[in-house]
């Protein structure tokens, strides 16, 4: 009998872990349980206020056929390590040979009195913002990150839509302000990134203050951590997050599971956890397939299928929006000097794709599969990384690789509406906008189209 592996959340970590999988170990039995019907591309959200992009959203059913995997709608309430088992909140038991947790984190509301944007929920809130920005209801803004969030990436595009789009509109005199914690700007990236956003953020009107942290909105105004204000008619924050893991599974003080460099849950036998979930210090999408990967390797190394299982080896890619051609940044992490710290290493930051399929979260298996929507043909391929072109006078300049990009989206849109397959075709329109920062008008009419005959 073969092999059952059950994988408990149906997110980047856990989509990444079944198709690694797949790919190492193609006889296993895979159970899926997931909450949700739909993975949704959460970190494309952020262009939604600005209607640049929608976010991509995935059918798990279709998913589950194309993997042959088997699919329970349902969560994991709790793990039996003993016995091999998990409890569904349904009321089934399911038995396992390997487990992988992959369940995420939740969101917290980290400064009262800001407008908090954790994702698709948030859009509505923000777009709302922006109008109050442009009628003149609000002169500034203040983007802050919370001291217990990790990834900050999110703000920083937010931040820069908001001044670009101000920009285009002709809006002038609002203050558009972001407040970090990190040292420097995107610090995770390390020394390429400052450079590369320095024109960005200027080019936008974004002022950033580093270092402190925010301690509350009062009277219109951001109260930092020195005691220093910033003015803000509005505040938007990004959320911190915590561990909710099922039960029967080792936590750190915030619920996140200890594991060591190829996913293994400290003290249990046979159960994996890969992505937000862990107690890793920097929780990104691209990290949790990394993960996920490693935890893949090792399942496959048990069964004798990989000679020597990869461990976990942190790089960080972060493909920025900032309202025009995309910046892309990233940097080999390494172990810190505490336990709870990673810093960046060799880095690159760049107009031109620095890996390939240039996906917001670039997982290794998952970003060729999500971003061909061809998992039979391009899907089979692997995320590559590509050399950092030599250093240019200004990130956002055109580039050629960027501009292969869109070409590329752009063909196979037109390769699928040819062959009736009208959703993906949006699809890879929706791509091409989100890496060019926009659509001709013709493909913007093509779109509606395509969209109608769906
Ligand atoms: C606004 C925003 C922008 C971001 N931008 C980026 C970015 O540009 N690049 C990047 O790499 N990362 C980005 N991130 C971070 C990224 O979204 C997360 O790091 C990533 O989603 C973590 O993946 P995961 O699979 O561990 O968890 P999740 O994506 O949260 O998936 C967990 C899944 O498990 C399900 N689940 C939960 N509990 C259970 C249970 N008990 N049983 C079964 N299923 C369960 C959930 O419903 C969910 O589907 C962004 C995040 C936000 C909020």
């Amino acid at each position: 009998m073969s092999v059952h592996v059950v994988i408990a959340g149906g997110g980047f970590a856990g989509l990444e872990a079944v198709l690694a999988l797949r790919a190492l170990a193609p006889r296993v039995r895979i159970t899926l349980v997931t909450n949700t019907g739909v993975m949704l591309e959460r970190p494309t959200t952020v262009a939604e206020p600005f209607d640049r992009a929608v976010a991509p959203s995935h059918d798990v059913d279709a998913f589950a056929r194309d993997q042959r995997i088997e699919v329970a709608f349902d969560r994991v309430v709790a793990v039996d390590a003993d016995d091999h088992a998990v409890e569904l909140a349904g009321g089934r038991r399911l038995d396992y040979d390997r487990l992988v947790i992959a369940t995420g984190a939740q969101t917290v509301a980290a400064l009262p009195d800001a407008l908090q944007f954790r994702g698709p929920r948030d859009v509505e809130t923000m777009r709302a913002v922006l109008g109050d920005l442009r009628s003149g209801a609000a002169r500034s803004v203040a983007f802050v990150l919370p001291a217990a969030a990790t990834w900050s990436l999110p703000l920083y595009e937010l931040a820069l839509m908001t001044g670009a789009e101000l920009r285009a509109d002709g809006v002038e005199g609002v203050a558009v302000t972001l407040v970090t914690p990190e040292p420097a700007p995107l610090a995770i990236f390390g020394d390429a990134a400052p450079a590369a956003l320095r024109p960005v953020l200027d080019a936008r009107g974004v002022t950033v203050v580093t270092g402190v942290g925010a301690a509350r909105v009062q009277d219109g105004r951001l109260v930092l951590d020195d005691g220093r204000t910033v003015a803000a008619d509005r505040v938007v924050a990004l959320a911190a997050i915590v561990g909710r893991p099922p039960i029967g599974l080792p936590s750190d003080g915030a619920g996140f599971v200890p594991v060591d460099d190829h996913g293994r849950v400290a003290g249990l036998t046979d159960v994996f956890a890969a992505g937000d979930v862990t107690d890793g210090p920097v929780k990104q999408g691209g990290l949790a397939t990394q993960q996920a990967d490693a935890v893949a390797e090792a399942i496959a190394g048990e069964l004798g299928l990989v000679a020597s299982p990869r461990p976990y080896r942190p790089v960080i890619r972060g493909l920025l929006l900032v309202g025009g051609a995309p910046v892309y940044l990233r940097a080999d992490l390494r172990e810190g000097e505490t336990a709870a710290e990673l810093l960046p290493g060799a880095s690159a930051a760049s107009s031109s794709a620095l890996w390939w399929p240039p996906a917001k979260v670039a997982g290794r298996y998952l970003a060729p599969y999500l971003a061909t929507a061809r998992p039979s043909v391009l899907g089979e391929s692997e995320l590559a990384d590509r050399p950092a072109p030599p250093a240019r006078s200004s990130a956002a300049a055109a580039a050629p690789d960027h501009d292969e990009a869109v070409a590329l989206a752009l063909e196979l849109a037109e390769a699928d509406a040819r062959i009736g397959d009208y959703d993906a075709a949006v699809r890879a329109l929706d791509a091409a906008r989100s890496v060019a920062g926009g659509l001709t008008p013709e493909y913007e009419r093509k779109r509606d189209r395509w969209l109608q005959s769906r």
